[in-house]
């Protein structure tokens, strides 16, 4: 098995390349934020709750995320390995991870982190927004994303990194090139 974090700020390009990896080593791909996504569409309790916490880019309450990576990764018995993106997003997800993997008797073998500066973070995510419309990438809530992700996220790296577990990425560049920088540590693992 291999259970991958991929991890960095928003905009960083985690959903990108997590599409390109899961095709390479058949792993399956567990985002917090498209699961968010498709219970807000569905319009179940869940969306309905999390909708405004979203729009604010301020975080779900860690019981929330938890419970819903239980949920799906029960299910998911046969699988090859995961790559979690956007998730862990705090230190007590990190923590809860690491309880529910050893339950099923698995283990994250490596946090990958794309390492991207501000400035191009917030161009990019403003793009976005033009070219997809997601409610979330204009420029008041993308400033406070970046600020969520310094004050709550960024410590998730101190977590991975005390069990040696952490490797950053140049995250600027083209796709293909931040694709092969990645791959090349994970097939060295
Ligand atoms: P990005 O990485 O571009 O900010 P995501 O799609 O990962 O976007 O997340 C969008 C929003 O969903 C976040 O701003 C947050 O409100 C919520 N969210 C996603 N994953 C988590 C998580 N693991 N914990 C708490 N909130 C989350």
């Amino acid at each position: 098995m291999l259970n991958i974090v991929l991890f960095g700020p928003p905009g960083s390009g985690k959903g990108t390349q997590s599409e390109k990896i899961i095709d390479k080593f058949g792993l399956t791909h567990f985002s917090t934020g498209d699961m968010l996504r498709a219970e807000l569409a569905a319009e179940t309790e869940l969306g309905l709750k999390a909708r405004s916490i979203m729009e604010k880019g301020e975080l779900v309450s860690d019981e929330i995320i938890i419970g819903m990576i239980r949920n799906k990764i029960s299910g998911e018995a046969e699988a090859k390995g995961f790559i979690f993106d956007g998730f862990p997003r705090t230190v007590a997800q990190a923590e809860a991870l690491d309880v529910l993997l050893e339950e099923l008797g698995m283990k994250i073998d490596v946090m990958l982190g794309l390492e991207v500066e501000r400035q191009e973070l917030i161009e990019r995510l403003l793009k976005r927004g033009q070219d997809q419309g997601r409610a979330d990438d204009n420029l008041e809530t993308i400033e406070n994303r970046i600020k969520v992700y310094e004050d709550q996220t960024s410590p998730v790296m101190g977590y991975y990194d005390t069990q040696g577990k952490y490797r950053g990425v140049n995250g600027l560049g083209s796709i293909d090139e931040i694709y092969e920088r990645l791959t090349g540590i994970i097939g060295a693992l």
